[in-house]
């Protein structure tokens, strides 16, 4: 009985991801979801990512606990901005991501950010509409999640090794990472980047604006 309730919770769940992602190829409005581990560099990516794109063709959908503080910076940076505040609950649905569109101006938008809830589980199972899906992971975090959390790194087409900058400092080993997302996922590309330096970040912003599919 209770996979049925949790069966049913995500059929209804797709049915509105469908519907959001037609309002949002009508829309003409590539749509990426951003998953990954609380404090991997998502808000900060995006920050950079709005100012490398141009704020006026950037909106961000964020979801979070409790807190406004990444709704707030990115809207600093200029892009239309939604803040979810999810309460309790750990990752986005569609649902929410559809309240979210009710009150963006799609007019002038290109790209639209979904900054998931910081959390390597749940977030993969839900369906929010989005054109594709990027993870992030971060060096300080260890070199082990691709294995531990492997459901999220086979569902993305992009995923960034963040905070580059932090390699020299940290035992991290990027090898042992390449080798397990070989067995899961070989299709998405693989970035190495650094918000803070720089280095590595003409790559994501490539991939940005060419992979329009
Ligand atoms: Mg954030
Ligand atoms: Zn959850």
């Amino acid at each position: 009985m209770k996979i049925r309730v949790v069966e049913n919770v995500l059929k209804a769940n797709d049915a509105l991801a469908q519907e959001n992602r037609q309002r949002l190829d009508e829309a003409a409005v590539r749509t990426i979801n951003l998953m990954s581990a609380p404090g991997s560099g998502k808000t900060t990516l995006l920050e950079k990512t709005i100012e490398q794109l141009g704020a006026e063709r950037c909106a961000v959908l964020v979801g979070d606990l409790q807190t406004t503080r990444d709704a707030e910076r990115l809207e600093k940076a200029g892009a239309q901005t939604i803040q979810i505040n999810t309460g309790k609950g750990c990752h986005l649905s569609a649902t929410e991501v559809a309240r979210g569109l009710e009150e963006l101006d799609l007019d002038k938008v290109e790209y639209l950010f979904i900054e998931n809830v910081g959390n390597m589980v749940c977030p993969a199972g839900f369906d929010l509409g989005e054109h594709q899906r990027v993870a992030l992971l971060s060096i300080p975090e260890g070199d082990d999640k691709v294995a531990k959390y492997w459901t999220l790194f086979q569902s993305v087409d992009a995923i960034l090794l963040t905070k580059m900058d932090l390699l020299e400092v940290l035992d991290y080993d990027i090898n042992r990472v390449k080798a397990d997302l070989a067995r899961i996922n070989t299709a998405a590309p693989f970035m190495e980047v650094s918000s803070k330096t720089g280095k590595g970040m003409e790559q994501w912003f490539n991939w940005l604006k060419n992979k329009q599919d």
